[in-house]
């Protein structure tokens, strides 16, 4: 059984949201004769991460009340690596997305090793066609699932239908296709978002 590790790694100097440095993680590693203990200061949407509604409208859920059932299943990868600027309904409506599907979406973001400030987005016209389709979950490999919209009409469309939304995976390695997906964000109670890791598992 072949498997995926879709995780960005965290580590200082990682790439980080507009390479702003209060979105670095730090990490205070320290040592006392042989014990060791380190305390990490994280931004809940560094590297691959799970967004909650609360992230984009007010009093909204947060990230506990995403029901695993929901993040451990199957998922289907969609290489859309050819598309520039920004994902949209064009691009989407020849692939067989249907209800209750989970979505990755491959593109050219995989292949890059710094921020990118022009990084492949979901347009608004292409999160009201996964809205309407009510699927279950979309990720992108980029560490939003918009780029600078005003208002954000991307993710208030998506979180309006409770689609998950995962940002932050690394799918380079990962042929287009059918997998079984393990998201596992770390259990933090009230947040607006949090790290996840996420494996995808090759015929299972
Ligand atoms: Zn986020």
């Amino acid at each position: 059984m072949k498997m995926y590790d879709v995780t960005a790694p965290i580590y200082e100097g990682m790439p980080v949201y507009k390479n702003k440095p209060e979105k670095q993680p730090t990490f205070n590693r320290v040592t006392n004769a042989h014990v060791t203990e380190s305390r990490l200061s994280l931004d809940v949407h560094t590297g691959t991460h799970m967004d909650a509604p609360l992230h984009m409208i007010n009093d909204a859920d947060t990230i506990e009340t995403i029901p695993l059932e929901k993040i451990v299943g199957s998922c289907k990868v969609f290489d859309l690596t050819k598309v520039e600027d920004g994902i949209t309904k064009d691009d989407l409506q020849g692939l067989t997305i249907e209800k209750n599907d989970f979505v990755l979406f491959k593109t050219s973001n995989s292949f890059d090793e710094e921020f990118n400030f022009d990084f492949i987005y979901i347009k608004e016209d292409a999160a009201t066609y996964l809205a309407d389709l009510s699927i279950r979950g979309v990720g992108i490999d980029a560490l939003g699932v918009e780029r600078s919209q005003p208002g954000h009409p991307t993710h208030k469309a998506l979180f309006s239908k409770d689609i998950i939304v995962i940002e932050g995976l690394r799918l380079k390695e990962v042929p287009a296709g059918e997998y079984f997906m393990v998201a596992a964000p770390l259990k933090l109670i009230g947040t607006d978002a949090a790290p996840a890791r996420v494996l995808l598992f090759e015929g299972l």
